[in-house]
């Protein structure tokens, strides 16, 4: 009997019915899901790249995957990240990727007697929140700190973050205590949001 484990991403409902669809094709075809990453045949990983916090969670989760799964597992990298910053995701290794518009994809690298095709769109998530990992903050600040000793880059970025955090949180404050008042448009992250392409 084939193990699957899933990663989903944490914050697009369109992308996380998605990840229901695929699971449900997967059970349907006879896989298990499983919690236990190194015993799974097959890992997919639902990817979002519409921020640089969603974009960098996204790499975090497969990296953790390619840390932990076996080595004869195959790893399918869909959502959003692959089309929105192909280079980005170059840079852990080259993966079977998914468009997530074209999910019928997944018919061709999963042996399948149920075509995805077939599979009811719920429109919404239903797996438990299992599939979806997080770390504790400890485990976060840990490897916060080691990407930024190793690399001053990162240490930038991480301060651009953490201002950009800090300046989101003061909007969220100032509107709640004046509710009528116009939030400021974040000057730090929405350059880089409108410089993307549009989400999927
Ligand atoms: S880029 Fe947009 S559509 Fe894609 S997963 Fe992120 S929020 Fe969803």
């Amino acid at each position: 009997m084939p193990f699957f484990y899933m990663c989903t991403n944490k914050n697009c409902t369109r992308r996380n019915a998605d990840s229901q669809r695929v699971y449900d094709f997967l059970e349907a075809n006879g896989w298990t899901f499983t919690e236990d990453v190194p015993r799974a045949d097959l890992i997919v990983v639902c990817t979002c790249a519409a921020t640089d916090n969603t974009e960098s969670d996204s790499l975090y989760n497969i990296g953790r995957m390619l840390q932990k799964k076996s080595e004869t597992a195959k790893m399918i990298i869909t959502g959003c990240l692959p089309k929105i910053n192909p280079e980005k995701l170059g840079e852990l290794g080259n993966f079977l990727t998914v468009n997530p518009r074209s999910l019928e994809e997944f018919d061709g690298l999963v042996n399948h007697h149920v075509s995805i095709g077939n599979i009811f769109d719920r429109g919404e998530i239903l797996v438990p929140d299992f599939v979806r990992p997080t770390d504790s903050l400890l485990v976060r600040l840990v490897r916060l700190a080691k990407e930024c000793t190793s690399n001053p880059r990162a240490l930038k970025l991480a301060a651009k973050r953490a201002l950009a955090r800090a300046q989101r949180a003061r909007e969220m404050a100032i509107t709640m205590v004046m509710p009528g008042r116009a939030p400021i448009i974040n000057p730090v992250t929405t350059p880089r949001m409108m410089a993307r392409k549009t989400c999927q």
